[in-house]
């Protein structure tokens, strides 16, 4: 690699290849750093410590002890903390399935064995795992992990904010078994249906299956929709897939969008897009995973963040941001990748 520094006063060639070499190896690592956080990213939550905050403060804030979240991240419990420094933030005996992952697979990593870690999570040793689905390692008093988000009072049912038109309704999105139900596709479409106007198109079932998903996840909050189908024009180009049915940008209630971003990140055939400055998650159903930081403001151009997430800037996600409505509908910036796999879904009529 051609080092950007070259054109820099010299200071002798020899250090400056030094120099362009150390930044290949740490922009390698960073990235192989990022690859593997996107792939664990619920399992492994991280936290950007803010000005002012403590290791106390933080560990409160995660509802973890002060002694966990030292180990976790090697530091002594009375440790001092540099704004922008990069936590990670312990499970607790929670983790999340990632893409691949079998209960043999888990149960070899964490040194246990598979019937025992399938007993626990009141599983058949045969079962096969969800990705984003939780277990609970064996040993762990599972009553003590109750979902960080608390549990839903209507598991599978969603209740929505369309903040354009300030219109709510609970769908209930999956039968019992976890199926689709048909009739949700109609009743989430008219939620979905472009600001002014009365044209729907039903979503993809699975980005359906993701509502629900997300809506257990974080214990049944409301999820504020911002934009669902949109026919093209403006930013939102032909391919997009607002066009289609098959994204939502969304966002919510009471949850920092990295959290619902970090989230999003575990399903599998899906396009995340993070949007800090817009306040919300873009999600959608495509064949080869996909992620990306769009910095444009609501109605803007898109804006990519540059390769690296460190150029990032930190997510105004408190609280009071996210109750902060959006009155334009924002760019679109979805379509890089190969179209969705339309694999017939088996629909509920439950
Ligand atoms: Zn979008």
């Amino acid at each position: 690699m051609e080092s950007k520094k070259s054109g820099q006063r010299a200071i002798g060639q020899a250090p400056l290849l030094r120099r362009a070499a150390l930044l290949t190896f740490v922009a390698t690592f960073v990235a192989v750093l990022l690859c593997s956080a996107g792939s664990k990213s619920a399992a492994q939550v991280q936290h950007r410590v803010r000005p002012g905050q403590t290791l106390s403060r933080i560990a409160k804030r995660y509802h973890i002890s002060v002694a966990a979240l030292a180990a976790q991240n090697r530091l002594t419990t009375d440790a001092a903390l540099q704004t922008g420094q990069l936590l990670s933030i312990p499970s607790d005996g929670v983790l999340f399935v990632r893409r691949g992952q079998t209960l043999r697979s888990i149960a070899k990593q964490h040194h246990i064995e598979a019937d025992e870690l399938a007993r626990a999570n009141r599983l058949r040793a045969t079962a096969s795992l969800r990705v984003g689905q939780r277990l609970v390692l064996p040993g762990t008093d599972s009553s003590d992990h109750a979902p960080r988000w608390g549990h839903p009072r209507r598991p599978g049912t969603g209740t929505f904010l369309r903040m354009a038109t300030h219109r709510t309704a609970r769908v209930q999105l999956v039968d019992r078994r976890g199926a689709v139900r048909r009739r949700a596709l109609p009743e989430l479409a008219r939620l979905l249906a472009p600001r002014g106007s009365r044209q729907t198109k039903n979503p993809h079932p699975q980005l359906v299956r993701w509502m629900a998903r997300v809506s257990d996840h974080f214990g049944g909050r409301t999820i504020e929709i911002v934009s669902g189908y949109r026919p093209a024009g403006g930013y939102t180009r032909q391919e997009s897939r607002h066009t289609q049915g098959h994204a939502i940008d969304f966002r919510i209630r009471g949850v920092p969008n990295t959290e619902l971003r970090d989230y999003c990140r575990t399903f599998h055939h899906v396009g995340v897009g993070y949007y800090p400055n817009s306040l919300f998650v873009h999600l959608d159903v495509r064949r080869d995973d996909t992620y990306w930081v769009d910095l444009s403001r609501p109605g803007e151009a898109p804006r990519y963040a540059g390769a690296g997430e460190d150029n990032q800037p930190e997510a105004p996600t408190t609280a009071a941001v996210i109750d902060s409505d959006i009155s334009a509908e924002p760019a679109a910036a979805d379509d890089t990748a190969a179209p969705v796999d339309e694999a017939p879904d088996q629909l509920s009529d439950e």
